[in-house]
């Protein structure tokens, strides 16, 4: 991993400047080049703009490891309203949470309570929830509550998960959860872990990607290509042709505000496109771990700063 990507990484987690850059103006208005805005009605907004442009959408309320029961609730009941207004709306839009952000800190039965409150809802309102992969010290539990929830007959194909392949473990995860038919997001991984876990050379990471985004595109069932590697997305689309897969049968998946204009052209080539747009006030751990993805993101913001 370079220098400054685990600069950026360890800044992430930094609470004091964290605290500082959310509550500043500056720190608020740079978001806006990563974050829809600060409330649903933002988010709701730039999920309309992006269906104008065939994009669909999964919705992030912003927040990660929260300390008590009563955080994770207030937390879940964002992504309650969510569901309610997605629904009527009739847009493409699922949702995306973190576990930590449900409680899992203060044990997997709060997070798997509260997770289970939220695809039970997906269920009625005809929804999908995506639960993000954290760092490692969560994958194994991550899994697990994914399993367990996407078990009950009822919630199947509404309850799905992430995988990174940055980890050594993912091949075998894969098998396991497409053993169980549950829908994946691949993407190479934004955290930083130990070599012994996790491939330190990209090569190593894409060449996994493109394995694992073999198995995946062969399984039969609908997974999520998260990428904006133009060599990840060439090489998923070579497979697709060569094997005769159906391109409607998976989707490649962006970020908010990361390479537009590749979004755009692959939606002129006719593939499906989801783009994950997160908003709220707690942007800070997830706009450095994007400024941790491309540094050159950090000059791109300050010229277009000094510019206005
Ligand atoms: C929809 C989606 C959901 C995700 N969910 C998770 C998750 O649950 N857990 C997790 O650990 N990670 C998640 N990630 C992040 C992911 O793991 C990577 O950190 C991130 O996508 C960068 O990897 P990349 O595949 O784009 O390729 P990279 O090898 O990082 O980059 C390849 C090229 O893509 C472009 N690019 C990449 N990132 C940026 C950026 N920030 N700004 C501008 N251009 C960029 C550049 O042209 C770069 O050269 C998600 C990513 C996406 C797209």
């Amino acid at each position: 991993m370079s220098l400054l990507r685990s600069t950026f990484i360890g800044l992430s987690r930094n609470a004091r400047l964290r605290h500082f850059a959310e509550q500043s103006s500056l720190g608020r208005r740079m978001s806006s080049r990563f974050v829809a805005g600060f409330r649903i009605e933002d988010a709701l907004v730039a999920a309309n703009q992006l269906a104008a442009q065939g994009l669909a959408v999964t919705l992030d309320s912003l927040g990660e490891n929260v300390t008590t029961p009563e955080q994770a609730r207030q937390s879940a009941q964002v992504y309650h309203w969510l569901l309610d207004k997605i629904d009527p709306a009739q847009l493409n839009a699922n949702v995306s949470l973190k576990l930590t952000q449900m409680g899992m800190d203060l044990g997997p039965d709060v997070a798997g309570g509260i997770v289970s409150g939220l695809v039970d809802h997906a269920v009625q309102t005809n929804s999908f929830v995506r639960v993000d992969m954290e760092g490692t010290e969560y994958t194994q539990a991550t899994i697990d509550l994914v399993r367990q929830l996407h078990a009950k007959p009822d919630n199947r194909g509404h309850v799905g998960v992430v995988i990174q392949a940055y980890l050594r473990r993912s091949a075998d995860d894969i098998a396991r959860l497409l053993s169980d038919r549950i829908r994946i997001r691949l993407c190479k991984g934004a955290y930083r872990e130990p070599p012994d876990l996790a491939f330190p050379e990209k090569k190593d990471v894409d060449a996994n990607f493109v394995a694992l985004t073999k198995t995946l595109l062969k399984s039969g069932v609908f997974h999520g290509i998260a990428t904006h590697d133009p060599a990840m997305i060439d090489a998923t689309k070579e497979f697709a042709r060569t094997e005769h897969i159906d391109p409607a049968s998976f989707e490649f998946q962006m970020l908010y505000g990361v390479r537009r204009d590749l979004q755009r052209s692959l939606v002129k080539e006719g593939y499906k496109v989801r783009i994950y747009v997160p908003f709220g006030d707690e942007w800070y751990p997830y706009f450095m771990r994007r400024l941790a993805e491309r540094p050159a993101n950090v000059l791109f913001l300050a010229r277009n700063f000094f510019r206005k």
